[in-house]
């Protein structure tokens, strides 16, 4: 004989059928969130900061034993996780960022670097002398580029380019990366530098901490010319400097007076010329001013 259903039965039922529904709902969120957790610290992995335009230079921070690679290329992973690459001027490429770790997980992620637009200036009636320089500079200035060259191949275990940079100098920018002068109908080479109006004497400032790599005083074109390694290939230019108070080999602080301001070199009046390169690939300083140290 069946019993009618009482209604504590069906409350006892209903009160089952609903613990039961929250437990596998319970269980569900825990694995949903597992999965969400699992996500976040693959996003953890391939943490950058800096801007994904031309010119820009990235900082990411990784396991210091996981493999980074972009478009197949490795990347210099340093002690502590860190790591950096960087967008040429007119770089139109797409990367493929993996990160792969000692287990074979791997995170990707696609970087396509903004496109910029630059100021382009044109410039009639430039004197002779300046558009065709003399065989003798000609040779100088080769022998200049070859040195500036070779110091910016320096791969160093450095990792200071991961603690963010400040501005060299305090001055007003004159004149900024990428703008193009355009000379009697001969396009020039793009500038590179972040331009800073000073003073012959005004003291220059380390942007990160780093190595002394160059220091020559009479450069044809860019006269004074300091060149610092902040490490993984990333170093600082200064141009048209009057005087250095550090020397090849020196360890510099950030923030530390290295130089002065100056017009040596072809320059029109004392300003400082700072740039920035990822071996060699110019950097806009001014995007790198935007890399922020990661934990
Ligand atoms: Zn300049």
């Amino acid at each position: 004989m069946v019993k009618p259903i009482n209604s504590t039965l069906t409350n006892t039922l209903t009160n089952i059928v609903t613990k039961n529904l929250a437990n596998t709902l319970s269980k569900t969120f825990i694995s949903l969130a597992l999965i969400a957790s699992f996500a976040a610290n693959s996003q953890e992995q391939i943490a950058l900061t800096g801007e994904i335009k031309q010119g820009g230079l990235l900082v990411g921070k990784t396991l210091a034993q996981n493999t980074v690679t972009l478009n197949g290329k490795a990347i210099t992973v340093s002690k502590a996780g860190d790591y950096t690459f960087g967008f040429s001027r007119d770089d139109k490429k797409s990367y493929q960022l993996v990160i792969t770790s000692v287990n074979g997980d791997r995170v990707e992620k696609t970087l396509t670097p903004e496109k910029r637009s630059y100021n382009i200036q044109r410039i009639e009636g430039i004197k002779k002398s300046i558009m065709q320089p003399n065989p003798k500079s000609v040779a100088r200035a080769k022998q200049d580029s070859k040195q500036v060259k070779t110091a910016r191949k320096v791969a160093s275990s450095l990792n200071y380019f991961a603690q963010g940079f400040i501005p060299p100098i305090e001055g007003i920018i004159t004149g900024v990366y990428g703008s193009q002068r355009v000379y009697n109908g001969v396009p020039k080479n793009p500038h590179f530098g972040l331009d800073y109006a000073g003073k012959t004497g005004d003291p220059v400032k380390a942007p990160a901490s780093g190595t002394v790599l160059l220091w020559v005083p009479d450069m044809f074109y860019s006269g004074g010319t300091m060149i610092i390694d902040h490490g993984h290939g990333v170093s600082s230019t200064f141009l048209h400097l009057s005087n250095s108070y550090v020397k090849q080999g020196d360890t510099v602080e950030q923030g530390q007076v290295v130089a002065a301001v100056g017009k040596s070199g072809r320059a029109t009046g004392p300003h400082l010329d700072w740039r920035i390169n990822w071996f060699n690939v110019k950097i806009d300083p001014a995007l790198v001013l935007k890399v922020k140290p990661l934990h």
